[in-house]
């Protein structure tokens, strides 16, 4: 293992008060046998989204390998972004791109989809996001879209939705916003005060995010560093997440569970080397659809 955060000074984030601190929980990805571990920061406890991210991963910096077997997404986008390293994204529509620091892989599953990531061995350090597909389009066919040329200004990278006059070319299907943001010393950046947002230091410890409610216009950064900055509407739809299904229903994640079983409707990934992943058996009790509080 190798840490190469040699700078641990104290980073502030303020914006007109304290706002709420989210502390993550470490998961071995992939089961106990998994070769890294995660800090899973969304969903938590009385504070499953903000805006329509449903979803928080952070791991690194450390050098590790990555390899998570083929597996399926419902209702659903994945956002993989690095700070460091470098994951090979297969999947069953065809899709086969490596994503690198500074590029955007999005993978929209709508209706059902399915992939592999892996990297080699290597200096890892990023995130993994969720982004719940609202009723009206979580059907949609699933696609994939990769982008290197984000645009960035003064600092500022625009990964999703808008900030600052910046518009990402991503598709996204609610208001929404997702940047990365280099601070050295102090700066403000707007926030949209409909949005709720969450901010996570890339830099340092990656273990909590700060959550500021609707009704800010700004955020005031002090430190030496990059954040993520997400953000978005109060998602008002109610959702059952189950492994790695979005549904609004029990029979519905029932039912995908049984199709992945079966070997039906996600597709394969063909370029992948192995076994994919079993899906985990249903609890006992009825899974419940809950909204973004809890
Ligand atoms: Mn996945």
């Amino acid at each position: 293992m190798s840490n190469v955060d040699d700078h641990p000074e104290e980073l502030v984030c303020t914006a007109g008060g304290e706002g709420e601190v989210l502390t993550g929980h470490r998961v071995a990805l992939g089961g106990p046998r998994a070769m890294m571990n995660v800090n899973r920061v969304l969903p938590n406890r009385g504070r499953r989204m903000i805006g329509a991210w449903c979803f928080l991963d952070s791991y690194g910096p450390e050098v590790s390998t990555m390899r998570v077997p083929p597996h399926p997404h419902t209702g659903l986008q994945t956002v993989t972004w690095l700070v460091e390293g470098d994951v090979l994204h297969q999947d069953s529509v065809g899709s086969v791109q490596r994503v690198r620091p500074g590029q955007l892989n999005l993978m929209t599953a709508g209706r059902g989809i399915s992939h592999s990531e892996e990297s080699p061995r290597t200096l890892l350090h990023g995130v993994q996001l969720w982004v719940a597909l609202p009723g009206s389009d979580r059907h949609v066919a699933p696609h994939f879209e990769h982008h290197a040329g984000l645009p960035e200004e003064g600092g500022v990278r625009v990964v999703m939705g808008s900030l600052g006059g910046l518009s990402s070319p991503a598709t996204a299907y609610t208001p929404l916003v997702c940047a990365e943001i280099a601070v050295d010393g102090e700066r403000e950046v707007p926030l949209d005060p409909a949005f709720e947002h969450g901010v996570l230091w890339l830099t340092g410890p990656m273990d909590s995010l700060r959550y500021l409610a609707p009704g800010r216009t700004s955020l005031s950064l002090s430190g030496r560093g990059r954040v993520l900055l997400i953000g978005g509407e109060p998602f008002a739809e109610q959702l059952v997440m189950w492994w790695n299904f979005v549904g609004r229903t029990h029979e519905e994640i029932a039912a995908y569970r049984k199709e992945w079983a079966e070997g039906g409707e996600f597709g394969a990934v063909d370029g992948f080397d192995g076994a994919r992943l079993p899906a985990p058996a249903l609890p006992n009790a009825r899974l419940k659809a809950r909204g973004r509080l809890g």
